[in-house]
């Protein structure tokens, strides 16, 4: 007769929910449409993050800082993965991209902002949520009301209306 086996314990299976979140895209060193066209999909292929809806690519004037044009665009994601995770793999794509970080606001070949998180309000030394200047942006709230109209109100939009930004 077999002995019962002493060091069996009920496996835990967790499972998160879901949660709805919204990155912002930005590139303008290189071919930065194509950048961010292969960011979606780099987006869509991380595990435990589902790509919900892409806006249309804008093109935009850099604002305090110099080189060429930006190309933006905002993501709306569900993800399993908690907002530290989501940064980790967000600045994953970005090294992967070969962003330099070697001043602020430096052209970049890559940006990706992590917007909202649910309704989460973060605000650790690594990661702020919602991100602080989303609201001073055209190049955020243009392409966030484009695919999320519910969140960015008139009021909003009037008071980056100044911003020039022109869908590619
Ligand atoms: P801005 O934040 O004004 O758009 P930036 O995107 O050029 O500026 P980065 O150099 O890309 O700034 O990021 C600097 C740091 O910001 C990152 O190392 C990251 O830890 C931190 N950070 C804080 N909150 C966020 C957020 N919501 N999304 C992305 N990075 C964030
Ligand atoms: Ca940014
Ligand atoms: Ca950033």
């Amino acid at each position: 007769m077999r002995a019962a086996p002493t060091d069996v314990r009920p496996v835990r299976v967790v499972v998160r929910p879901e949660i709805t979140a919204f990155v912002a895209l930005g590139a303008n060193l290189g071919d930065a449409a194509q950048a961010l066209r292969d960011a979606f999909a780099a987006l869509a292929g991380v595990p435990g993050v589902r790509l919900v809806k892409a806006s249309s690519l804008y093109r935009t004037a850099p604002i305090e800082s110099n080189g060429p044009d930006y190309i933006n665009a905002v993501a709306e994601i569900a993800t399993t993965l908690t907002a530290p995770e989501l940064l980790m793999a967000l600045q994953a794509i970005e090294h992967g991209a070969g962003r330099e970080r070697p001043y602020r606001n430096a052209p970049r070949t890559l940006d990706l902002d992590l917007l909202l998180y649910g309704n989460a309000s973060i605000d650790s030394a690594t990661l702020t949520v919602p991100h602080p200047r989303m609201w001073e942006r055209a190049f955020v709230l243009v392409p966030l009301h484009e695919i999320a109209p519910g969140l960015v109100t008139t009021d909003m939009r009037k008071a980056v209306s100044e911003q020039a930004i022109q869908r590619v």
